[in-house]
């Protein structure tokens, strides 16, 4: 520590010349040339009418407000110069306050509320503890340490607060009525108190309307209209001679509080009032369960159609031909032959493939190559002819066996592949003694027995035949239908163009079979999904955020003495900003949490209730709190620079 940082004045106070005038038409001069000093060790007393200046000037000598001219040093320091962070600094380290309402904070014992006192001394907090214990010992309330204020008499609560302003050894206790509240054996014991640390060396000024309480002091000085009277004599004030008057620093360390510490103010101003505090989360966290749980359950419900679809109908086209307007007949040559070809030149087409109903007429089919009416082994089955790629183009899946290729078409071979349940009903179960099967006159050798087709059930129970083979035995006019597998998203496209492929001089004789447009359902899905439940769920957040708005700001009425109690312990606007922002804020990160949790659950229940995979957003447990805690944040921004904006001795008032 240099030399220059130390100031050997025995002054605590000077005040040189000091005005303050509130507005200007017509402005009202609230304290007019007050000239003050005050040693250190003095006990000086202010009194005054109503409206004489004493708060302001109150404020003023507690570094809360600042003249309107004239100058005042603080421990020779000239606070003029100084910052408001360094003045709530002076505050926090120099200057104890004792109100006459106690503000002491009703949910911290004793100990809590004392130690109070260094949260905006932006100092470590190691030995915080012991320096309140020891505070709390000087007033004699030792016992008490662990207790509640809500448990202690009035003349309890003021050495609660008197203690609170000696932690760290200020240079000035600045008491305003300090015993207004107080019955007079508890004001007696006060001021015995308050003598005491005068004694000790503690510098003193008490504003009071009390004569008895202003008679204490060695020197007091009356307020009238703004203009101060020495009633006393300054220089034959008796002085405190406990303690020489030792250096002090010259230099200002600013205020500050650790985020640690901002934490723990605020959970504690939350968990306060518990229960109002839940009700408040509540909007938030309803309106956030019913946006997690509509944006959940619209993907799962989403998801379940989009799988549904994609795995058949999406990809997938049929063509027929249209009965004839006149004759109400097909034209069972309405499909050329060569569909398939000239569909597999279109963009977007992976299989074709022509499928055409035989018809045998009463001939049946068996498995038995004799011809015996009275056989039990011959059924009427239902017999298709199919071109080679039709397998392909109805997803066929072969159980065993072979599929009839080209070859087998063009020249008519007498080959057949079986449906499953044709084969069951056939009795042939392998391939292994080369059946054969008979339908009508014609003798056919089973070459392959299929397990599943994706479209067309209707060729599981049936016998397929190429289609060379049935126009050559059964005269097949021309194809009765085009299976087509298309790419994902190509169906309409083809649709378009096949008909001209097919057929460019007649277009319309053909029908064309598309799936509905899974994408418009999924759509229609989520929209009715969606719309009620984001609306209400929205709704819920303005709920929400206007409860939070509400019950901070009721929160800050309440809590005015609070807050001008910790303005006057060292807090900025800033400060106090910060911690209402943060109890607001938090309470809406409590609500996105809840909400996230129950809208997963939500989603997770109802799927495994309907039996589909939930969908869920890795993002919606991030973001719910967080849009949870901008609304808060939001809500609480009114309620938090309305609070900062309180005049700390007014708030202090009562
Ligand atoms: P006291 O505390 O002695 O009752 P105050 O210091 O509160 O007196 O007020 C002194 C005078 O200044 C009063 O006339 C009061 O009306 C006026 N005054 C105080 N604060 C303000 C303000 N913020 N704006 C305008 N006038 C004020
Ligand atoms: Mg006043």
């Amino acid at each position: 520590m240099t030399a220059n940082e130390l100031d050997t004045t025995t002054r605590v106070l000077e005040l040189k010349k000091i005005s303050k005038q509130y507005g200007s038409e017509p402005a009202v001069h609230a304290l007019v040339d007050v000239d003050l000093s005050l040693e250190r060790g003095e006990w000086l007393s202010i009194t005054g009418p109503s409206g004489a200046g004493k708060s302001t000037l109150l404020n003023i000598i507690g570094c809360l407000d600042r003249p309107t001219s004239g100058s005042f040093f603080f421990d020779g320091i000239d606070t003029a110069t100084l910052s408001d962070t360094q003045r709530a600094g002076l505050r926090s380290q120099r200057i104890g306050f004792v109100f006459q309402s106690f503000h002491l904070l009703p949910y911290g014992t004793v100990l809590e509320n004392v130690m109070l006192a260094e949260v905006y001394r932006k100092q470590d907090n190691r030995g915080r503890r012991d320096r309140a214990r020891a505070a709390i010992g000087r007033v004699g309330l030792s016992q008490r340490a662990d207790f509640l204020p809500g448990k202690l008499s009035g003349g309890e609560k003021q050495r609660v607060a008197i203690a609170r302003a000696l932690v760290g050894s200020p240079s000035l206790l600045l008491c305003d009525e300090p015993t207004g509240n107080l019955d007079s054996k508890s004001s007696a014991a006060i001021l015995d108190l308050l003598e005491k640390l005068n004694q000790e060396g503690l510098t003193l000024v008490v504003v009071t309307h009390n004569k008895e309480v202003a008679n204490r002091a060695a020197r007091r000085v009356h307020l009238v209209d703004g203009s101060l009277t020495d009633v006393t004599n300054g220089e034959n004030g008796k002085r405190s001679t406990g303690s020489p008057a030792a250096p002090v620093k010259t230099t200002v360390s600013q205020s500050g509080i650790a985020i640690r510490d901002l934490l723990n103010e605020a959970l504690a101003g939350m968990l306060a009032r518990p229960v109002r505090m839940m009700l408040t989360v509540l909007g938030v966290a309803i309106g956030l369960t019913a946006l997690v749980a509509t944006v959940g359950l619209t993907r799962t419900a989403g998801n379940r159609i989009i799988s549904q679809f994609d795995r058949v109908a999406a990809t997938e086209l049929f063509i027929t031909a249209k009965p004839g307007k006149i004759t109400g007949i097909v034209d069972p040559k309405a499909i050329p032959w060569d569909a398939p070809t000239r569909l597999r030149r279109l963009n977007g087409v992976v299989a074709a493939g022509t499928m055409s109903e035989v018809h045998v007429g009463n001939a049946l089919a068996s498995s038995s190559p004799v011809r015996d009416p009275l056989n039990q082994t011959a059924f009427k089955l239902s017999v298709y002819a199919a071109s080679p790629d039709l397998f392909r183009a109805v997803r066929a899946e072969l159980e065993t066996g072979r599929l009839p290729d080209a070859g087998h078409s063009s020249r008519a071979d007498r080959v057949a592949v079986l449906g499953p349940d044709a084969a069951r009903r056939l009795g042939i179960v392998s391939l292994g003694q080369i059946p054969a099967i008979s339908i009508g006159d014609h003798l056919y050798l089973v070459v392959g027995i299929l397990r599943d087709v994706a479209r067309r059930p209707e060729l599981l129970g049936s016998v397929i035949i190429p289609e060379g083979t049935a126009r050559h035995d059964f005269w097949l006019a021309g194809p009765g239908r085009v299976v087509v597998e298309t790419k994902i998203g190509a169906t309409y496209l083809i649709a378009d163009q096949a008909r001209l492929a097919l057929r460019p001089d007649d277009p319309q004789v053909l029908k064309i079979e598309v799936p509905q447009e899974p994408k418009r359902l999924r759509d229609e899905v989520q929209t009715d999904l969606s719309a009620m439940f984001l609306l209400l769920g929205g709704l819920s957040l303005v709920v929400g955020a206007i409860g939070i708005a509400n019950i901070t700001l009721i929160g800050v009425m309440e809590r005015t003495g609070e807050i001008g109690l910790r303005r006057a312990i060292g807090a900025t606007r800033g400060h106090i900003t910060a911690q209402f922002l943060l109890e607001s804020g938090s309470m809406g990160v409590i609500g996105g949490v809840i909400g996230a949790s129950l809208g997963i659950l939500i989603v997770v229940v109802v799927s495994a209730y309907q039996v589909w995979t939930p969908v869920l957003d890795p993002a919606a447990p991030v973001l719910a709190p967080l849009v949870g805690g901008v609304i808060g944040l939001l809500s609480g921004t009114y309620p938090a620079l309305r609070a900062a904006r309180l005049e700390p001795v007014e708030a202090l008032r009562n």
